[in-house]
């Protein structure tokens, strides 16, 4: 379902892309040098994109499906909503077609992180020695998917795990991390974890007697976390 709607999605964000390469800022020549660039560049949005995709309830809608596998094996890494054309995640890399690298480089190199990726989602692998300090591993991204307290919102890294430690959202594994929710949705049925946090957030936003600005936060703000046990 995931991979349809990023296809059918992909037809028209590419138009978009196109037409705004041509009110590109700079002619970025294509060279290892600028290819490295954009490398860096694009994980520094990715980590932005991350983070907003946790605190922003619009795109964790999207996002919280991912997060709503209560294991950490490679199939988690497939676990994926369709909605994330909606919840904007491909208006994250518009500031990279604008300033003028090509858009057919930066879809190229947003699959390739999005592939690197794929290899963090286990646990067979415990540490990388000095790699850590650099990359994102499957330890660090283990500490992503947990739900204990001290690991929510933690290492939003796509491959470098410089971002969280520059922007202070790193966190080490250490205690033995529970996987999913902390609001589990007890469901294998891929509608129900689809739409579970949109209808939620939807519940929340048509609540009667609100404001504009109450049902826009609904939106925007911050999901709430939910521990059934404090
Ligand atoms: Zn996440
Ligand atoms: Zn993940």
């Amino acid at each position: 379902m995931h991979q349809v709607s990023d296809i059918v999605a992909g037809i028209f964000i590419s138009k978009i892309y196109l037409s705004l390469f041509g009110f590109r800022l700079f002619d970025i020549p294509v060279n290892v040098t600028t290819f490295l660039l954009l490398l860096l560049a694009q994980d520094f949005c990715y980590y932005f994109l991350h983070r907003c995709s946790h605190r922003i309830r619009w795109m964790w809608a999207a996002h919280s499906v991912h997060h709503s596998s209560e294991n950490m094996n490679f199939s988690t890494a497939f676990r994926q909503s369709l909605m994330y054309p909606l919840a904007d995640m491909w208006l994250f890399w518009l500031p990279l077609v604008f300033i003028g690298f090509n858009p057919v480089l930066v879809v190229l190199v947003v699959l390739f992180n999005l592939a690197l990726q794929f290899f963090v989602h286990t646990q067979a692998i415990k540490t990388l020695g000095p790699i850590e300090w650099l990359f994102n591993t499957p330890s660090h991204h283990r500490v992503h998917h947990g739900q204990n307290v001290q690991y929510i919102d933690k290492n939003y890294a796509g491959v470098l795990i410089i971002w969280d430690r520059l922007f202070g959202s790193f966190e080490a594994e250490d205690e033995t991390v529970r996987y999913g929710l902390t609001k589990p949705i007890n469901s294998f049925n891929p509608l129900t974890v689809t739409f579970r946090e949109w209808r939620d957030m939807l519940g929340d936003f048509f609540v009667p007697g609100l404001s504009f600005r109450q049902r826009l936060a609904v939106l925007i703000t911050a999901p709430k976390q939910y521990f059934p046990s404090k």
